[in-house]
């Protein structure tokens, strides 16, 4: 039996775990941090995640759905919140079906290691951090944390799921011999901070629990989506530097001051926000493109270790989950010819994993300077009109987030041409009564 060995026990390593083995490979599946299901969670560390169908229909390929099912919160759009506490919801389709999911992420990754754990065929190793890996002689060097000593394992396949600062990327791009290995790491101006909004009294929501609620205020930022015990866990995006910024927040008092002026409606509800602002930590935004994501065809990258993303387009998971129904096409169609399911299955995700990075950052913008511009919203109306009305037509949110038989990259060209369109048609009309949908439909349809 071949043996597969994967670095990095997230949500995309232990996924992949799961299904190598259910194809009947022998597995190790090494981690640095101790077991989370033994452990008190770092605080501040993203809490939950959007799943939507890319992530759904991995889960499903595994069979575990239906498992997964009792943790999720429909969120059915985005919720706006004024300054002056104006609320407005903002559906995120015109189809009543379509809508994404609150998930604890630890809550998942215990679901996947659980299920990990049923197969005879997975063996696991917490508290073992990779240190580097010789490619060419398959073998994977780990620092086992818990003794100090070193530990070597070595296989037929190395994978590489260690996220966005992969040891197994770095080494792979300090080979000597791996010489045109592509990389580029983007950060953005902003970094985010994570903080809580505590169920009521008797264990309520404070906010409508099936939205996700958005402070947008040009610069910066603020959300929350909500948690299956009544909390929501808040995340500020704001800058490092300048005038509005983390670097002016100095004090309880400034805290306080700034969301008050700013979130005045979410800040009537965090009683602790001074003491978690800085308790927790300040992580930085950034994208990672990099190429190839495999070498000698007996290692290969996945996940964010291959394509991390901004969280803007709430796809970073999802994408890493469809990573593995990707790679089992390659694997059902190239039977044991790694170098050949390496080649294929990079050269057909990159420029999926390139489109959702441009539409993660693109998204950033929009939900930051544009969801409560009167010519977005009005657009936003008409196409929620135009999915109800018409099944084949699906604005570029729908595409990437309802539509997973559709690849990134071509859900974006598609998408592009229909906000490029709708933009224009917008500023020319006063209202949704102007509209002339069936000929709008019709023009839509002539651009795909
Ligand atoms: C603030 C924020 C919000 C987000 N929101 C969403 C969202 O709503 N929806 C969505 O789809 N995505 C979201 N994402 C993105 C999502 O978190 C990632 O895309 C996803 O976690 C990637 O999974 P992964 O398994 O590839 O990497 P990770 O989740 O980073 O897992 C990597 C694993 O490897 C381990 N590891 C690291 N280094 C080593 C080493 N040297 N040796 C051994 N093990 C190692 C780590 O401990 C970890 O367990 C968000 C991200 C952020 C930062």
């Amino acid at each position: 039996m071949e043996k597969m060995i994967i670095t990095g026990a997230g949500l995309c390593g232990t996924m992949l775990a799961i299904r190598l083995a259910q194809k009947g490979y022998e597995v190790e599946l090494y981690e640095r941090r101790p077991d989370l299901r033994k452990q008190v969670l770092d605080a501040g560390r993203s809490i939950n995640l959007a799943l939507s169908d890319r992530g759904l229909h991995a889960l499903d390929m595994v069979g575990l759905r239906d498992v997964v099912q009792p943790l999720m919160i429909p969120m059915y759009g985005r919720m706006i919140h004024a300054q002056n506490g104006e609320t407005w919801l903002s559906r995120y389709s015109g189809r009543e079906q379509d809508f994404i999911n609150s998930i604890s992420r630890p809550g998942l990754n215990k679901i996947l290691l659980d299920k990990a754990d049923t197969y005879p065929n997975i063996r696991t190793f917490f508290r073992h951090q990779c240190t580097g890996v010789a490619l060419k002689e398959k073998e994977i060097f780990f620092l086992n944390r818990e003794t100090g000593e070193d530990a070597i394992a070595s296989g037929d396949m190395l994978f590489g799921t260690d996220g966005a600062g992969s040891a197994v990327r770095k080494s792979m791009m300090g080979s000597s011999t791996q010489l045109s290995f592509e990389y580029k790491q983007e950060f953005l101006s902003h970094g985010y901070k994570e903080l809580t909004i505590p169920a009521g009294p008797s264990g309520e929501w404070q906010l409508d629990k099936n939205a996700l609620h958005i402070w947008p205020r040009q610069e910066f930022m603020l959300i929350a989506l909500p948690n299956l015990d009544g909390s929501f866990t808040v995340t500020l995006f704001l800058s490092f530097d300048g005038h509005t910024s983390f670097s002016v927040l100095n004090t309880s008092e400034e805290v306080e001051a700034f969301f008050k002026a700013q979130f005045p409606d979410a800040c009537a509800l965090m009683p602790n926000l001074a003491g978690e602002f800085f308790e927790h930590p300040t992580p930085t935004l950034g994208t990672i493109r990099c190429f190839p994501w495999s070498a000698y065809g007996n290692a290969l990258l996945l996940g964010d270790a291959a394509h991390a993303v901004v969280p803007f387009y709430g796809q970073g998971m999802n994408c890493a989950l469809e990573d593995i129904v990707e790679l089992d096409k390659d694997i059902d169609k190239y039977p044991g010819d790694w170098e050949q399911i390496c080649h294929s299955f990079e050269n057909r995700r990159k420029p999926q994993a390139d489109a959702i990075a441009d539409l993660a950052l693109a998204n950033y913008y929009e939900m930051r300077d544009h969801v409560d511009d009167e010519n977005f919203i009005l657009k936003r109306k008409i196409e929620m009109e135009l999915e109800k009305r018409y099944p084949d037509y699906h604005s570029k949110y729908s595409l990437v987030t309802f539509k997973e038989e559709i690849p990134y990259d071509l859900a974006k060209r598609q998408g592009d041409r229909q906000d490029a369109f709708l933009l224009e048609y917008v500023k020319g009309i006063s209202g949704i009564s102007d509209v002339k949908i069936d000929a709008l439909h019709e023009e839509l349809m002539a651009l795909s």
